[in-house]
Formats: structure tokens, C-alpha cells, sequence
């Protein structure tokens, strides 16, 4: 399996330190508002990357911080008249809320940095002893950037070509512009922690370490943020493992393209922003799962609610596809031999599965591994239409079991898509108030449908008996009526 290292912006084979393990370690939010939508695909990356580790049998441990203690969070508890705590568990507790809500699977470890204190505190005394780091005059600890003759090694950048200001804070009590602080002395009104360098709270680049270093031990295997991060974020915890421990922090740095709106970066401060929870109230979260992952993780991602709207279309696509074969099986005469257009969809789904896992072994490339699963559907859709009610119960299941791992590899719950809450609510209860209705599946209740229609029929109930085929058309069915009588098949597209 490669990775592209964006340490030496190389794809590598990907060699876990520890065979069978993958401890991985995604830099979280501050949480001091809803997430937006392009956080969210940096987050939705790395599930997809974890799920994939996992389906390839490794066992993954995987940390995510919570920032509940910075500027941002301190500023908008003074605008708003409550404490910076109150701030951070309220929306704390509403990224965990979004993260549910778009699928994405919880870290096993989950720091936050405010109880962390302690292992920060011990990371900047041996940076102080070992003489990377300063205590500047007003209490705050800086890390001394000169003192680390690999800084910049990460981002590729040399500090004497850097200019301060850009991405770096300026102030007067470092040393050097590229100092950044391990430990800011406290200012009146903000939170504090009592430390041998006087009140203050920790820097930011500091905790995510410190946190990782505890928690998972260094290095890790796997790094990951968005490319936004590489520096000075990124450059700056690794400086600081490297500084601290003699062991670099991770062996495999992976970063996220940002998420655009007209070209430009999705930020908070652009105010170009649409959040999370906004977005998975109007739109299903399997749908913006794969908008997001028609693209490749590195590549930039353009988001547009046109693009959305299509993305919904498609996930309805697939999920009738799976359906439709789930039904064909249901509804298929005793599977005998196996003919040669069931052997050639079993043949299909092979090829799509070996596809699949070639794609994702290439870079996590989730856009082709969603192109595998989209042939195979093209493939089912032309062998139902073909099949008829001619279809193998074997051959269909084994498709459709194939599709909904994939998908479900992707996070991509089909089940989810497919159930009786897509038909009209007087309908389900016409379902359930037929006798032959058997449980909470479409296929019951498009099987009782098509006896109440034929009861509606009989007593010449037109209008009753043209709605109930409309309702079966919803679960992705059409009503044939042959001489035999009236049997269901899947719609042809
Ligand atoms: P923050 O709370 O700003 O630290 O951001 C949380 C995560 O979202 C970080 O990994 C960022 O790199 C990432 N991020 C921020 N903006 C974007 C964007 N427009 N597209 C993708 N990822 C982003
Ligand atoms: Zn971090």
C-alpha cells in the first residue's frame, strides 16, 4: 500500500512501526464555533483513511484532540459575556454531535488540552533544560528556533528565507521572530494553570505533542491535518518531539487539500463558510460523503450546492441499484446453472472489488475506488434489465453484499438510503394494514402493496389501485401486469 509522505512529497510503501498496529493521530478542532464544511473534509478524509486500515486487517489506534483553550475561544466568551469553559463544552459537545451526524467514527482517544496540563508542563521543562526553550520575561516559555538545526525540515523551508509576520505572530519577548510559545503567561480574565514559570496557559503547537507523546508514544505512524497545518503547526511539533524526545513525532505526515467555494479557501476568517450542521440539515451526510470523496483527499476540493444536488442523485442511483438486486433475489425462480449473463456480473464484481482495493492502496485514491463501485452498478442496472425475472438469487445477493462493503468501507451506509421512509406515509400504512405485510423492509411492503393494488383492482378502486403503483415505483420497482397476473421487476433506467 503507498502513501504519499508530504515529508518528502514522495509516495512510500506504507510499513506500520509496529506490524499489525497503525497508531494514528488527527490534529482536532478549537472548538469555539460550528465546524465548517472544509474541517469537516479534512476530518471525513482521515475516517475514510482509518476505515480503510482497518479493512485491511490493521489494528488502528486513533487520537484526536480537542483545542478548548486559545485565543479564539477566550474572544468569543468575552463577546458573548460567558466563561471561555462555557464556550468550549458547548461547542465541544456540538462538533462530537456533527461529527455523528456525518458518519464519522469516534477516536479512540479523545484529549483535551485542558486536562493535559501536566504533560505539557513536562515536555516544556525538558525543552527548557535541554536549552531549546526560554523563559522570556513576562513568564511566557518560548521554543528557540535557532537551537533546532533541523527546523524546517517538514515544510521544506529555511528560516533565513522566511519572513516573520506572514504566518508567525511578532512580538518582543522572543528572541527570534520564528520562536513560538510553549506557554503563554496568563492575562487578566483568561483562563490559567499554576506552572513553575507563573500562571499562564499552554501554546497551541504544544499540546497536540504532548497529547501524542502520552497517548500514543513517538513517533506514530501517521500524522494528519489539513495542508493549512504543515506550517507553522506542523514544522513546530515536530521540532519539538525531535528536541524533547531525540525521535521525530510521526514517520508519516499526511495532509488534506483545502475545500474551495469559488476558488477560494473555506475559512472562518474569509467568512465564505457554510458549517457542517447546516448542510447535513438539508442534505442526507452519505450524499456530501460522496461529493467529498469524488476527490481526491491531496487535490483541493470545489464545493458548490449544484455539485450537492448531483451528489444526491447519485447516492439515490446506487442505493435503487442495491435494492433493485436485493429484490431481483427475493423474487427470483430456484436459482439451476448459472448463465452466461450471471456469470459475467459475477465476474463484474470481482473485477470491481480487485479495483477497488487497487485504487485505495494507491493513496487512499477514493475517487477511483468510487469509479470501480459505479461500474459495477452500470453493470448491475444493464444485468437486471437483461435478466429480467430471469435473475440468479446468488449472483444478485453476492453484487449487492459487494456494493454495500464497499460503500460501507467508504462510510457509505446504504441501508441508511433504502428504507420505507422514502414511500408516501399513507401507503405504509396501507402496507401494514395488509395481511401479507411480513416487517419494516421495502421488500414487505412493496409485496403487500402489490396485493392491496390487486385488491383495489378487483373492486375496480382505479385511483387506490394507480397510487399504490406509484408508491412501489418509489422503493425502485414497477408493477408489470402480465397474464399470470401482476408481478414486480426492477425499473430499468
Ligand atoms: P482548525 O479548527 O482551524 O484548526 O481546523 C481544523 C482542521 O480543519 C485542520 O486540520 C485544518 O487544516 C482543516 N481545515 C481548515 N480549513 C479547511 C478547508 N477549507 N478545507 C479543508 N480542511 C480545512
Ligand atoms: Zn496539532
Amino acid at each position: 500500500m503507498l502513501i504519499y509522505n508530504s515529508q518528502n512529497h514522495r509516495k512510500q510503501e506504507f510499513e506500520p512501526l509496529e506490524p499489525g498496529k497503525v497508531r494514528m493521530y488527527v490534529c482536532g478542532p478549537t472548538v469555539y464555533d460550528q465546524i465548517h464544511i472544509g474541517n469537516a473534509r479534512t476530518f471525513l478524509s482521515f475516517d475514510v483513511i482509518r476505515r480503510y486500515l482497518q479493512y485491511k486487517g490493521y489494528e488502528v489506534t486513533f487520537a484526536q484532540n480537542l483545542t478548548d483553550v486559545d485565543d479564539k475561544i477566550i474572544n468569543r466568551a468575552n463577546e458573548q459575556g460567558r466563561s471561555a469553559a462555557e464556550v468550549a463544552e458547548e461547542f465541544g459537545t456540538a462538533f462530537i454531535e456533527q461529527m455523528h451526524r456525518f458518519g464519522i467514527l469516534d477516536p479512540d482517544i479523545r484529549p483535551r488540552a485542558t486536562r493535559e496540563i501536566e504533560a505539557m508542563q513536562e515536555m516544556i521543562g525538558v525543552l527548557i533544560e535541554k536549552g531549546n526553550a526560554y523563559v522570556a520575561p513576562n513568564g511566557d516559555v518560548y521554543f528557540s528556533v535557532r537551537s533546532d538545526h533541523d527546523y524546517g525540515v517538514l515544510s521544506g523551508r529555511e528560516l533565513d528565507q522566511m519572513r516573520a509576520g506572514e504566518r508567525v505572530e511578532v512580538n518582543d519577548m522572543k528572541r527570534d521572530p520564528f520562536d513560538f510559545a510553549l506557554w503563554k503567561a496568563a492575562k487578566p480574565g483568561e483562563p490559567s494553570w499554576p506552572s513553575p514559570w507563573g500562571e499562564g496557559r499552554p501554546g497551541w503547537h504544544t499540546e497536540c505533542c504532548a497529547m501524542i507523546h502520552r497517548y500514543l508514544g513517538t513517533p506514530i505512524d501517521i500524522h494528519g491535518g489539513g495542508a493549512d497545518l504543515v506550517f507553522p503547526h506542523h514544522e513546530n511539533e515536530t521540532a519539538q518531539a525531535m528536541c524533547a524526545w531525540g525521535e521525530p513525532l510521526a514517520k508519516t505526515w499526511m495532509h488534506t487539500g483545502m475545500l474551495r467555494v469559488d476558488g477560494e479557501k473555506m475559512s472562518k476568517s474569509l467568512g465564505n463558510f457554510y458549517t457542517l450542521k447546516e448542510v447535513l440539515d438539508k442534505y442526507p451526510a452519505d450524499a456530501v460523503r460522496l461529493l467529498m470523496l469524488q476527490t481526491h483527499y491531496r487535490a483541493p476540493l470545489d464545493f458548490s450546492f449544484e455539485r450537492l444536488e448531483g451528489s444526491v442523485g447519485t447516492l439515490g442511483r446506487l442505493a435503487s441499484c442495491v435494492k433493485n438486486l436485493r429484490w431481483a433475489a427475493g423474487n427470483a425462480p430456484l436459482d439451476g446453472e448459472l448463465n452466461e449473463l450471471d456469470r459475467s456480473l459475477s465476474a463484474a464484481t470481482k473485477e470491481a472489488e480487485a479495483e477497488f482495493v487497487a485504487q485505495m492502496d494507491d493513496d487512499f485514491n477514493t475517487a477511483g475506488a468510487m469509479a470501480a463501485i459505479f461500474g459495477l452498478v452500470g453493470s448491475a442496472n444493464r444485468y437486471l434489465a437483461e435478466a429480467a425475472g430471469n435473475a440468479s438469487t446468488a449472483v444478485t445477493l453476492r453484487t449487492a453484499d459487494a456494493l454495500s462493503e464497499l460503500c460501507g468501507v467508504l462510510g457509505i451506509d446504504l441501508s441508511r438510503e433504502s428504507g420505507e421512509g422514502e414511500l408516501p406515509a399513507e401507503l405504509v400504512g396501507l402496507a401494514r394494514e395488509h395481511a401479507s405485510y411480513g416487517g419494516d423492509d421495502p421488500a414487505s411492503a412493496a409485496d403487500a402493496l402489490l396485493a392491496a393494488r390487486q385488491e383495489a383492482r378487483a373492486s375496480k378502486n382505479w385511483a387506490t389501485a394507480d397510487a399504490i403503483r406509484d408508491g412501489i415505483a418509489v422503493l425502485g420497482l414497477v408493477v408489470e401486469d402480465t397474464p399470470a397476473g401482476a408481478r414486480l421487476r426492477a425499473k430499468r433506467d
